[in-house]
């Protein structure tokens, strides 16, 4: 096998030609060169009592498994149906977010020139070609100032998701009502643990409208010009929330009012969430590990 090294620091090194190491991971592997891979993301919570817990884990399951499926439907390029299959389970330290102290909103570039995911693509599914492909965007993202990308869909520039993230937008709706929005699963949304989370407390408390519903870019211009923008934020397994301030787009910049407003709704998310997943409070969500 041919190999050549490269480093950020050092560029190409010499290039070798010696035998094939005995990799758990031969390098002719679908999964490096179709991309036939996928990856879940789940974190264990150390709780007050000091017991560990999993937050909702059979959703993470279902989903690998929708995935699994997804990944090893019949092939085209003459690209085989996998025979043999690795999992790597990686477990990492990552500390908690409230650790940190920090609830720092994010600013987010929206351009339609770049798309995440598509209808009768693989969007909905946790799998390696979504991201790798994505990261060109983040990197023009960080040129323009902006901290992630707001992915936008289809002629009306739908707004999507953030960066790896689902989104949320609490406001006063067209019919002048208050509402949690978040786009619907129509097979270009990643179907988040947090997400469905937010919408099942949000349900439960019914304070306020919650909808799965399509929210384009003018609409959301429309309700900031009119001040019917209370909150947006981004939700994920990572941040549990991330509260937006500002959205580059078409060489603007949109002030998002998040933290003038608490921001109350979100926070009471990351607070409501949070003492579930480290035991403050009772839930039939978290699953004890022994
Ligand atoms: C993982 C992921 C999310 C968030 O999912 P959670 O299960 O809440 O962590 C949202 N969007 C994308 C694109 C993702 O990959």
């Amino acid at each position: 096998m041919l190999t050549i090294e490269w480093s950020l620091a050092s560029g190409w090194e010499k290039p070798y030609i010696k035998p094939l190491e005995n990799l758990s991971l031969h390098p002719a592997s679908s999964a490096l060169h179709y991309a036939i891979e996928l990856f879940e993301g789940m974190k264990a919570y150390r709780g007050v009592d000091g017991k560990i817990r999993l937050f909702r884990p059979t959703l993470n399951m279902d989903r690998m498994a929708r995935s699994a499926r997804r990944t090893t439907l019949p092939p085209s390029l003459g690209v085989k149906k996998p025979t043999k299959a690795l999992l790597y389970v990686i477990l990492s330290p990552v500390g908690s977010y409230f650790a940190s102290g920090s609830f720092n909103p994010i600013s987010l570039w929206a351009d339609p020139k770049y798309v995440r995911a598509w209808k009768g693509g693989t969007g909905d599914c946790k799998l390696g070609g979504n991201y790798g492909s994505a990261i060109y965007a983040q990197q023009e993202a960080l040129e323009f100032g902006c901290q992630q990308v707001l992915w936008l869909y289809g002629e009306d520039h739908q707004i999507t998701e953030v960066g790896t993230m689902n989104l949320f937008l609490y406001w006063i709706n067209e019919d002048g009502e208050n509402e949690l929005a978040t786009p619907p699963l129509d097979g270009i949304i990643l179907p988040g643990v947090t997400r469905q989370s937010i919408l099942d407390l949000a349900l439960n408390w019914g304070e306020f409208k919650v909808s799965e519903r399509y929210i384009t870019m003018s609409d959301l211009t429309a309700a900031l010009e009119e001040s019917r923008v209370k909150e947006m934020f981004g939700a994920g397994t990572a941040c549990i929330v991330c509260p937006i301030s500002k959205i580059l787009y078409k060489g603007k910049h949109l002030h998002i009012p998040t933290m003038e407003n608490g921001p109350e709704l979100t926070t009471r998310f990351l607070n409501k969430l949070s003492d579930i997943q480290y035991g403050r409070e009772d839930s039939d969500w978290t699953v004890l590990v022994s």
